[in-house]
């Protein structure tokens, strides 16, 4: 069995502790590899070795750290398909998926090779006679990530690029169902330049995690992950006097008005639903159908369901994967219990073999109070409410308690504006159904989708990684003495 090693100063580590977590292969419901959980004492040493690179990373220019970006950057782009391949073949979505994926993240190198720019302080000359005043940005010094399934590479890249441009070193808690490509993306990072230590991955699940809140030394955490664990780690982190931003789980809304495009909606809807099977935050899994808007954009979803080739990721021409455990897809279709089926994704002929596949299903006409509604199911299901005003969709948005994405269909631009005035979420699409912002600008959903200020990524997860040092300086302002050849002394 391929044991999963850990990250620790520059190289390879294998874990010496007794617990061993399944890694699985979706497409076939056999194991392939086994993460063993870091012990406390190696979650420590990955911390030390943090503590120990950190000063001279952070001494580096920032130039030099941004040109360890740039070749980073160069890294990765011309690694996409061996990242890809290898991210796919863990978690299960299609290749072309995975590549996706790889591209999101790559924008996050892109921005933070630019970041010195971002870091620049602010200068006030004069704020009293011969006084100035000033301000500059420094790292935190060790800082942790702890990152979720479903993006085993971009998440990751959300952070660390930020963090190690901003001269922090890094210790990254990846998922354990899909640990592996971290360690390809920690070697990028060694072969890009970055010294030894400023870089550190240590595999595991909660213990590993409870060791990281535990340590003094980690400065500040990034979570990503679902909301009771988000929130957990929120209070225990800032418990421990640590700088967190957390970011939970998602119930995305996507309102349809009845003069929306149908084809367009019917589109949409289906790439956001099913698309990595579901498996994505930005997800839609509710399509509110305003008035009329149901009635034709439900057989238009419908009749697409059943040209998604559902296979696995050695497939190139498969759309949908497996979910990422037995577990997880048995939960799921356990959903579909309730509610009006319009396409059932148990009968796919996918759910037939060993792997852990489940067929795209629809519903519709869902009550607002089923569990079909309220829970964060995180697969392949795509329920539909319908409600008769613009308002009563609104409302449904509003009330809901995650508040990660929503989007509004519409030709009606005055509708559109409206809605992006008054939605309470922190991302919005009009006419696009997954809006996640481009690496300059941050990620992050308000209500129980985030718990902290700043949100991810882009300049505010520059600001996260820093903190501001404000200097009030006064120097003597006697004109230079200068000693010249036509003056034999000056003073
Ligand atoms: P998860 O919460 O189960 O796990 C996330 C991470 O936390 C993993 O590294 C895991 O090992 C660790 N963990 C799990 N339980 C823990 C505990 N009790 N204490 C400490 N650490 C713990 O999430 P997941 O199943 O890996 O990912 C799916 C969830 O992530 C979904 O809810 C999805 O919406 C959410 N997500 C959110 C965003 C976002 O940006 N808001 C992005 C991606 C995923």
């Amino acid at each position: 069995m391929r044991i999963v090693p850990h990250w620790i100063n520059g190289g390879r580590v294998e874990g010496a502790g007794e617990r061993r977590l399944p890694v699985w292969d979706p497409a076939t419901g056999e194991q392939q590899a086994a993460v063993v959980a870091a012990t406390d004492a190696e979650v420590r040493a990955a911390v030390q070795a943090a503590l120990d690179a950190q000063p001279k990373w952070r001494a580096a220019s920032l130039s030099r750290r941004a040109e360890v970006m740039f070749r980073f950057r160069d890294l990765v782009d011309s690694g996409r398909k061996e990242i890809a391949t290898l991210l796919s073949a863990e978690h299960g979505k299609t290749v072309a998926d995975a590549a996706g994926e790889v591209a999101r993240g790559l924008e996050n190198a892109e921005f933070a090779a630019g970041a010195p720019h971002l870091l620049k302080g602010g200068y006030s000359e004069q704020a009293a006679t011969g006084v100035d005043v000033y301000s500059i940005r420094q790292p935190l010094g060790v800082v942790a990530g702890i990152t979720p399934f479903n993006f085993p590479a971009m998440v990751p890249m959300w952070m660390f690029c930020n963090a190690l441009v901003a001269g922090n070193a890094f210790v990254l808690k990846p998922s354990e169902k899909d640990p592996s490509v971290s360690l390809l993306l920690a070697d990028l990072l060694r072969r890009a330049g970055l010294p030894d230590g400023a870089f550190n991955v240590v595999q595991g699940d909660k213990s590993a995690v409870d060791a990281l809140i535990a340590d003094p030394d980690v400065r500040a955490l990034s979570f990503v992950g679902s909301t009771p664990v988000a929130r957990a780690i929120y209070e225990a982190g800032t418990r421990a006097g640590k700088r967190v931003q957390a970011l939970g789980g998602a119930k995305n809304h996507m309102v349809v008005l009845p003069d929306a495009d149908v084809d367009a909606a019917a589109d949409a809807a289906v790439s956001a639903g099913y698309g990595s099977a579901g498996e994505r935050c930005m997800a839609v899994s509710v399509v509110v159908a305003v008035g009329s808007a149901g009635d034709a954009l439900v057989p238009a979803i419908a009749s697409r369901l059943g040209k998604i080739r559902v296979g696995p990721a050695s497939d190139p021409d498969a759309e949908m994967g497996p979910l990422i455990t037995r577990e997880h897809r048995d939960r799921v279709a356990s959903y579909l219990s309730a509610g009006e089926l319009v396409v059932d994704g148990r009968d796919h002929p996918a759910t037939d073999g060993p792997g852990f596949f489940l067929g795209p299903s629809l519903v519709d006409n869902v009550d607002v109070g089923s569990t079909l509604y309220t829970d964060e199911i995180f697969g392949p299901v795509l329920s539909v409410v319908r409600v008769e005003t613009y308002d009563e969709a609104l409302k449904l948005v509003n009330d809901n308690p995650y508040g990660n994405g929503t989007a509004i269909f519409t030709r009606d631009g005055g509708a559109a504006r409206r809605f992006q005035y008054d939605a309470v979420c922190g991302m919005v699409g009009v006419n696009v159904p997954i809006p996640v912002p481009v690496a300059y600008y941050s990620f992050g959903g308000w209500k129980a989708s985030l718990f902290g200020d700043l949100h991810m990524y882009g300049p505010e997860g520059l600001q996260f990684y820093t903190r501001t040092k404000v200097v009030t300086s006064r120097w003597p302002t006697e004109p230079p003495k200068i000693k010249s050849e036509t003056t034999s002394e000056v003073d």
